[in-house]
């Protein structure tokens, strides 16, 4: 049965189409991203028709891709694995039994505007709603981002919340994709962050530098290569032509410029579920400078049911990464369970991450 059209958009500030030749290089790249899943096929020499319900798809979670990641596509395959995290597809308006709108329990967590805290000694900021793709296995695809972030920059409660509370030590900017903001409001937050004389470490979460490596330019080596904090940058890369140019160039700059880089995949069915492709995404990777953090199991959002891999195969692939690679280039099977004190991981019997 299709569920309800929420018509999710998600547009970054300051980004949109009509954005002037001064901004950033980036940020005109992220304005000229495809917003339709038509041009997109017909970009890769495929037919529109071809995917049954991509249009109803697309109205429930809008189509985004830059150019320099359609450029890693392969044109005519339509099951480019690439193609598949972005494209929407019929599948995705199909109620399944245990896919819900939160399946990890954010809005359970909120504690103030835009921030979220579930595990000790680490918070989570929800910094805005934008990204640069829409990945459509996204477990935020119906975030309401404008009921929940603050009034522009006002960080105010946050950051009291974690002032008063000594046991936070790390301090994880999450979104959306936080590196979809300007360096400027980073680096305000980040310099707010520092003089919080507890916190050790800031840690973004972010597909930006993969999917739009542009991104990755002066002013952002800038803020993130200063300040007090030692800086994290956790990328999310599924399959290791992600990492192909010019991803490649953009991530040998953040290793350069000193700030520590991993990964975190999600094991797609169709898309990394082989033994072959997990190898070669840590192998590729570590070339790179980015060592594995995890690989998720599927967070159960509402129309993502055609992508989950089962429990068991995906013990299956761990175990054969596991005989395959070295120990460091094997990243932690884990799951997230809401109201659970960490990450589950799915590799021993009960223990947490
Ligand atoms: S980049 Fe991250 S937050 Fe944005 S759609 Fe993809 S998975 Fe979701």
């Amino acid at each position: 049965m299709p569920t309800k059209p929420i018509m999710i958009t998600r547009e970054p500030r300051g980004t949109q189409p009509s954005a002037p030749r001064s901004t950033p290089v980036w940020q005109q790249a992220l304005a000229g991203a495809i917003r339709d899943p038509d041009t997109l096929l017909q970009r890769l020499g495929l037919a529109p028709d071809a995917i049954p319900g991509m249009q109803a798809a697309h109205q429930l979670f809008r189509t985004r891709v830059p150019e320099s990641y359609l450029a890693r596509m392969r044109p005519g395959d339509a099951h480019d694995p690439l193609l598949l995290q972005a494209l929407p597809r019929g599948e995705e308006t199909h109620e399944q039994p245990g896919f819900t709108s939160d399946p990890v329990g954010d809005h359970d967590a909120l504690v103030a505007p835009g921030l979220v805290h579930k595990y000790h000694g680490r918070v989570l900021l929800l910094t805005t709603g934008a990204c640069a793709i829409h990945c459509r296995y996204c477990f935020r695809r119906e975030f309401d981002y404008a009921d929940h972030s603050p009034a522009r920059d006002d960080w105010n409660a946050a950051l009291a919340y974690i002032a008063g509370r000594p046991e936070i030590h790390e301090v994880i900017l999450s979104g959306g994709d936080p590196l979809a903001l300007s360096d400027q409001r980073l680096a305000r937050l980040a310099e707010r962050l520092a003089d919080i004389p507890q916190l050790q470490r800031l840690r973004i979460h972010t597909r930006l530098p993969v999917i739009l490596p542009e991104r990755v330019d002066a002013d952002l080596l800038g803020w993130l290569g200063q300040g007090r904090l030692q800086h994290i940058l956790v990328l999310h890369a599924n399959h290791p032509r992600e990492f192909a140019a010019p991803a490649d160039q953009a991530l040998r700059r953040l290793a350069e410029a000193g700030v520590t880089l991993l990964n975190q995949a999600v094991l797609l069915a169709g898309i990394n579920d082989d033994i072959d492709t997990l190898a070669a995404l840590q192998e590729t990777g570590f070339r790179l400078g980015v060592l594995p953090y995890y690989l998720h199991q599927l967070d159960r959002t509402r129309g993502t049911a055609h992508f989950e891999v089962s429990t068991d195969r995906a013990r299956e692939l761990y175990r054969a990464l596991h005989a395959r690679l070295p120990g460091y280039l094997v990243p932690r099977l884990a799951r997230e369970i809401p109201g659970e004190p960490g990450k589950t991981l799915l590799t021993s019997s009960p223990s947490r991450a």
